[in-house]
């Protein structure tokens, strides 16, 4: 079956000047969800918006492949593009605060959603939306239809970004770190409802996130960036089983694990931070946080397979421990 999103050989720079996606791949398959995984400043979210068409000015996209079910995006017009996301292609993002406009109600900025794509009237646009508010978990969504989102919290508003984004049926939803304002138990409630609704509506998720705690809970497949590559891709049983990356490594080795790891005992933690990568960096973007860092790691690090279906980018044989 071919999948519901293509991405081949991604690149984005800024003003030339950053090189911010340098060369990713992946596939979304139909209802499954896969994970974007690495610290804030790796790419991830860059990739996305190239995906949806809503990099900020300046920016320079270019891929070898970059395609929706049968839609090649790389020659769809801006108008074929925003005909797209919100119908077959939906995002939601981390704050829905600054998503949500604070001067329409809920319900217009719902409603609008489905005007525009179906050409529905104002009045069935209005039932659709309390339909969908309703199947996300909020109560009374009658009364929510008329509030604005400042009236509602965190975590309702970002159910309705959820609802939102659900309105035109799509097939892909990129979710990019959609809990990580929310408290734990919003944030589970938020990573529940996901998954009843990826289940239920057999969608495909593209899930954004810097958690590999959410990685476990709800990836089939894992892509890890780190300086705008891939570094390791695998799914989500062969990466926890057998991580391969020095830096997957590194970022599992920053999760507390019950059982293993000693109240007193500090957790992991990777020292330094994400490189500015600008356009022709040679070699590996880890190297200056790598305590395994040969001569070699300057030159270009191509990905290497540590098992079918498992890839990472690194010198090291994939036995190194
Ligand atoms: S390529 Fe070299 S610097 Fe990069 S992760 Fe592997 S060992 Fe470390």
């Amino acid at each position: 079956m071919s999948p519901v999103l293509e991405v081949a050989n991604l690149r984005v720079d800024f003003s030339g000047r950053t090189a911010a996606v340098r060369g990713v791949s992946l596939k979304v398959q139909r209802g499954e969800t896969h994970c974007l995984v690495g610290e804030s400043g790796c790419g991830k979210s860059v990739s996305a918006l190239a995906v949806m068409g809503l990099l900020a000015r300046g920016a320079v996209r270019d891929a070898d492949v970059l395609r929706f079910q049968d839609t090649d995006l790389t020659r769809l017009s801006e108008r074929g593009m925003a005909r797209l996301r919100g119908d077959k292609m939906a995002m939601i993002f981390q704050e829905p605060m600054t998503s949500l406009n604070p001067a329409y109600t809920i319900g217009s900025q719902m409603a609008e959603v489905y005007e525009r794509h179906r050409g529905a009237g104002r009045r069935a646009a209005l039932d659709r939306a309390a339909e969908l508010l309703g199947r996300v978990g909020i109560t009374a969504p009658g009364m929510r239809l008329a509030q604005f989102p400042h009236q509602l919290s965190g975590g309702l508003r970002q159910r309705v970004m959820i609802a939102m984004a659900l309105m035109c049926d799509p097939e892909l939803l990129i979710a990019d770190e959609p809990t990580t304002a929310l408290d734990v138990t919003v944030q589970a409630q938020i990573l529940r409802l996901l998954q009843t609704l990826q289940r239920e509506l057999g969608l495909s998720l593209l899930l954004i996130t810097h958690d590999l705690g959410i990685v476990a809970r709800m990836a089939n497949q894992v892509s890890v960036m780190y300086a705008g590559e891939l570094v390791e891709s695998a799914t989500a049983e062969a990466l926890f089983a057998a991580p391969t990356h020095p830096y997957t490594r590194g970022l599992l080795a920053c999760i507390p694990i019950p059982g293993t790891v000693r109240r007193d005992e500090p957790l992991g933690s990777i020292p330094g931070t994400v490189p500015r990568i600008s356009p022709g960096f040679a070699g590996c973007g880890f190297r200056d946080r790598c305590t395994h860092a040969l001569p070699a790691c300057a030159q270009t690090v191509a990905l290497r397979s540590a098992a079918p279906g498992h890839a990472y980018r690194c010198v090291l044989p994939a036995e190194w421990t």
